[in-house]
């Protein structure tokens, strides 16, 4: 990481919080009008966006959200589907201790629902069992491996993480079914969990975000979207604005939306994904800064997909939390999690990743749910058959083009600093510009948070 902490990196974002430009003053040129003073357009409505549209609220500022979608919450997405609320996008509360998000749930008085990663259901592919000793000694030596690469991350960072993977892998000699549970394993902490495989990954990258004080992950009872609502209480939002350029002029922020409607503000705060940003379907003028432009390149999006799967009546290992076939290469990794205590119904959601969901998108809906299916069904004849299916396809989504961002060879940390910095009256937000939670909604809410509060500090 550049010889940086993360800690120093904050740091150094904090006291370098801008290209070039101190206090830009409230004060408007001609022809501007008072309203606009105080006014700060913010693109995009997901946790970023509504974050800091609430800050911008707290100082005295208007802010005017901007919405593409016809709906708020971006990212984090649920909706109404086999009679009961599913979560397309967001759903866990990560390590609840400590996350401000547990706070907001909380004081909706949110149901919740904990996940204990390690009750396992595992088979076969011929659909015999994997048993308990095998999956702890895999368990063990996942653990080993992850803790190493955490400690060869500190010294090569950039270095592609699959060579140094594919020797931790060796070095613990598992063999067998213990081998295949491995794979399993190490499936559900990169391309489902990072949305990346190896090749593609850094070890910074694998290392990369904070936990905060652990405490297990939450599900909420009727979806992440009510936290959503919770922070976005108070905020206006123009649902259906696509905004296409953002242009500084003098004093001002002009943004022009798809269908032409040029708004004029003092700010401008840009929330839209990193996927979006390197589309470049937003036209910059003055193009953003040369650093921020590099890290739009440098820093990568990586894609997790969803497949629920609705069946007659529950027919799992009961308490398992997550089902998995072993047997595959980690790359074709392919978890469910049953949503009983979540929904009170026979449902179950998989989770794809990487490079395959990239390729199951290409493929369709339906060879998507039938990758899963398949999979799934060997180990667990009961799953085969589904009597409703319902898959996402986050990467071809043109709102988000991907599930979240990730730190490959060419990116550091530092990228994420220069991503986040503000440029004169312009300041990028989202979960791509969070140093110790990226990919996650609280790192998107803090990091929106945290740049209203330096435009605020810039603007008056
Ligand atoms: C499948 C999946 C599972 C996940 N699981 C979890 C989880 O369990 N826990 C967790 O903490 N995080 C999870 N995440 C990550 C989390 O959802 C994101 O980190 C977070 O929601 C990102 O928020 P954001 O505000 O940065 O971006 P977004 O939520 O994407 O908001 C950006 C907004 O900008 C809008 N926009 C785009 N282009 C334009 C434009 N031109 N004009 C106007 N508006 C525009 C978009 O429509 C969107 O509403 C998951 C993500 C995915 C995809």
């Amino acid at each position: 990481m550049s010889g940086l902490s993360r800690r120093e990196l904050i740091a150094l974002a904090a006291a370098t919080t801008s290209f070039g430009f101190g206090s830009l003053g409230a004060g408007c040129g001609v022809g501007s009008t008072p309203s606009k003073r105080r006014t700060v357009v913010v693109v995009g409505a997901g946790l970023a966006g509504l974050g800091a549209a609430a800050v911008l609220r707290a100082a005295g500022f208007t802010p005017i959200v901007l919405e593409a979608r016809p709906r708020i919450g971006g990212r984090v997405h649920t909706v109404d589907h086999f009679g009961t609320k599913i979560d397309l996008g967001a759903a866990w509360i990560h390590n609840s201790r400590g996350n401000p998000l547990t706070a907001v749930a909380n004081a909706k008085g949110l149901k919740t629902v904990a996940t204990d990663y390690d009750r396992l259901a595992l088979r076969k592919a011929d659909g015999s069992a994997v048993s308990a000793a095998i999956a702890e000694e895999a368990m063990a030596a996942r653990d080993r491996i992850i803790s190493a690469l955490s400690d060869q991350a500190q010294d090569t960072p950039r270095e592609r993480l699959a060579g140094p993977l594919r020797s931790e892998i060796n070095r613990q000699g598992l063999t067998g079914s213990a081998a295949e549970v491995l794979q399993w394993l190490l499936g559900v902490e990169l391309p489902l969990d990072v949305g990346a495989d190896p090749n593609l990954l850094s070890l910074e990258g694998f290392d990369e975000g904070d936990e905060w004080n652990g405490g297990p992950d939450l599900l909420m009872v009727g979806g992440a979207s009510q936290l959503v609502a919770a922070i976005a209480k108070g905020t206006t939002v123009r649902t259906g604005a696509e905004v296409v350029a953002v242009r500084s002029q003098g004093q001002q922020v002009a943004v022009t939306l798809r269908s032409g409607a040029i708004i004029k503000a003092s700010g401008c705060i840009v929330t839209v994904p990193l996927g979006v940003l390197k589309a470049s379907t937003i036209a910059f003028d003055p193009p953003l800064p040369a650093a921020t432009r590099r890290a739009i390149g440098r820093i990568s999006v990586g894609v997790l997909d969803k497949v629920f799967l609705d069946y007659s009546q529950a027919r799992w290992p009961r308490d398992a939390v997550a089902l998995g076939t072993v047997g595959e290469s980690l790359a074709k990794t392919v978890s469910v999690f049953p949503l009983e205590r979540v929904t009170g119904k026979a449902l179950g959601v998989g989770f794809i990743g990487g490079a395959y969901a990239v390729e199951l998108e290409r493929a369709g809906p339906a060879a998507m749910v039938e990758a899963v299916v398949e999979r799934m069904g060997q180990g667990f004849p009961e799953l085969a058959t589904p009597r409703g299916t319902l898959s996402t396809a986050w990467k071809a989504d043109r709102f988000a083009r991907g599930s979240y961002s990730f730190l490959g060879p060419s990116a550091t940390a530092t990228d994420r600093v220069a991503l986040g910095r503000r440029s004169g009256r312009v300041i990028l937000a989202g979960e791509h510009t969070s140093i110790n939670r990226p990919a996650t909604m609280d790192g998107a809410w803090l990091a929106g948070r945290a740049a209203a509060s330096r435009l605020v500090d810039a603007l008056t």
